[in-house]
């Protein structure tokens, strides 16, 4: 995979993040058809780059995972760097605010099979490649009409990230632990992804974030640090099962010590429910295991690209 900014085909901007955009991209020889990240980074040194593309070395062997995007290389243009993926057909935030739009809700086994994907990449990456993800939220989970659910900037593009922002404030990270707000300098562990993973299901279950607007970086420590942990119920009209409702919740434990680990997640019932024990979503759906998931997830995508086209 080597090639330059000029192999590419820039077809226009498919996502925008806080460091820059996503654009749809052509490869003109193969005809292949790439999502790339294009990150300002004027502030990344020489020796800085050097190091970054070390690390992609890393990144790039994940492609044993089939619940990680395929990272195909990056390179540095004109004083951006453009991280090259696989292109997805849209990204879980888009997709869950769709289907709310529409005033349905998003069906619990498709968050069964959301939860079993992200952890399966979650638990590859830590057990794998020694990469604790570090900002896992909805627009990080990807997903295509055929059923393939993958998680993506990890590694690179967090590191990355990370350099240009070192200054970035605690309130646009909405997605992090209470020890994360609170003691910013202890070194990471897992579990604050386990956080972030169930604020991320309890988005998408209830269709919206779970706490109110914060303005300041103090509101943030108020509610996350100080107030109650976010709570799934049963007994709402959206008719949560008991194993969904546990699940969640167990993730949103807010003492850090309290909270499960991967494998601890891996025994529950609602993960157990939704293992496809090695298959992928896709490859069950091609089974016709379950039309009302298929039929349903082509509808979603369909929205958004017809949405796209007219970013
Ligand atoms: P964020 O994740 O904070 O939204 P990013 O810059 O990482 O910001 O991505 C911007 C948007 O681009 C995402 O929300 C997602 O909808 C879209 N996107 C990112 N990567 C891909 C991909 N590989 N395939 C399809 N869409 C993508
Ligand atoms: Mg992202």
């Amino acid at each position: 995979y080597d090639f330059t900014a000029d192999d590419l085909i820039d077809e226009g901007v498919i996502g925008r993040g806080n460091f820059g955009t996503v654009n749809r991209m052509i490869h003109r020889e193969s005809n292949h058809v790439l999502a790339v990240k294009r990150i300002r980074s004027t502030t990344v040194h020489s020796e800085e780059r050097k190091r970054l593309l070390r690390e992609l070395e890393t990144v790039m062997s994940a492609d044993k995972c089939e619940t990680i995007v395929r990272f195909f290389g990056a390179l540095f243009y004109e004083g951006d760097c453009w991280i090259c993926m696989e292109i997805m057909d849209i990204s879980l935030d888009k997709l869950y605010k769709n289907v709310y739009k529409t005033g349905h809700r998003v069906p619990e086994p498709m968050i069964g099979y959301i939860a079993v994907a992200t952890i399966q990449a979650l638990n590859y990456l830590r057990q794998a490649l020694k990469i604790i993800h570090r900002d896992v939220k909805p627009s990080n989970i990807l997903l295509d009409r055929h059923g393939m659910i993958k998680l993506c900037d990890f590694g690179i593009a967090g590191e990355l990230v990370d350099s240009i922002a070192k200054t970035q404030e605690v309130g646009c990270k909405p997605y992090m632990a209470p020890e994360r707000v609170s003691m910013m300098n202890t070194p990471y562990d897992v579990r604050s992804d386990v956080w972030s993973l169930g604020i991320t299901l309890f988005e998408v279950a209830m269709g919206k974030f779970p706490y109110s607007n914060w303005n300041t970086a103090f509101d943030q420590v108020d509610q996350v640090v100080k107030g109650e942990a976010p709570m799934l119920c049963v007994n709402t009209p959206d008719n949560f099962s008991i194993e969904l409702v546990q699940f969640v919740n167990s993730c949103l434990v807010k003492d850090r010590d309290q909270r499960p680990r991967y494998n601890d997640l891996m025994t529950k019932q609602f993960y157990q429910l939704y293992d496809l024990n090695g298959e992928t979503l896709a490859m069950a759906l091609f089974r016709q295991k379950d039309r009302n998931i298929s039929d349903r997830l082509n509808d979603y995508c369909n929205m958004t690209s017809a949405g796209l086209t007219f970013f």
